[in-house]
């Protein structure tokens, strides 16, 4: 009986390491949940430029003119995704539907980048590199799109 006791004992303490490992990763989740939140709003730039802001509750979609020729970017089911493209590598065209803050598709050869931002954020996260020369691709945007690429293949 006593010897019975002390096992339960040592059970409950298991579940209340159990226990604390649950609100732990729940924490953790959480956590997660709040620092990458959905996307509220995608943001076209061609060339460091903005030319388009596209909320995602809303199915919309919207083309895009470049000297290449013409984007189509599509928001649907709260993504955005590139769905033509004038580019020979169609990079930007497979990539899959973006949705959540800070992620990208990068259309590299047209200077064609759509980024995912939250509603409250006005400010590009390029914002301030508008001064590069016109026929620069950024270089931070080329290692982002590099690594991306080896991440994926
Ligand atoms: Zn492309």
């Amino acid at each position: 009986m006593e010897g019975k006791r002390t096992g339960f004992r040592v059970r409950w303490g298991d579940v209340l390491l159990l226990c604390g490992i649950l609100l732990l990763a729940i924490g953790l989740w959480l956590a997660l949940c709040l620092f990458s939140s959905p996307g509220a709003v995608a943001v076209v730039t061609l060339d460091g430029e903005e030319v388009a802001r596209l909320p995602l509750d809303t199915d919309c979609q919207t083309d895009i003119q470049s000297s290449y020729g013409t984007h189509r970017v599509v928001v649907q089911d709260g993504t955005v995704a590139v769905t033509e493209a004038p580019c020979p590598d169609l990079i930007c065209v497979h990539h899959a539907p973006v949705s959540r803050v800070g992620e990208t598709i990068i259309c590299l050869p047209c200077k064609l980048v759509v980024t995912v931002m939250d509603g409250n954020s006005v400010r590009l996260p390029s914002e301030g590199r508008s001064q590069q020369p016109v026929g620069q691709a950024p270089d931070r945007w080329v290692g982002q799109w590099k690594e991306k690429r080896e991440v994926s293949l």
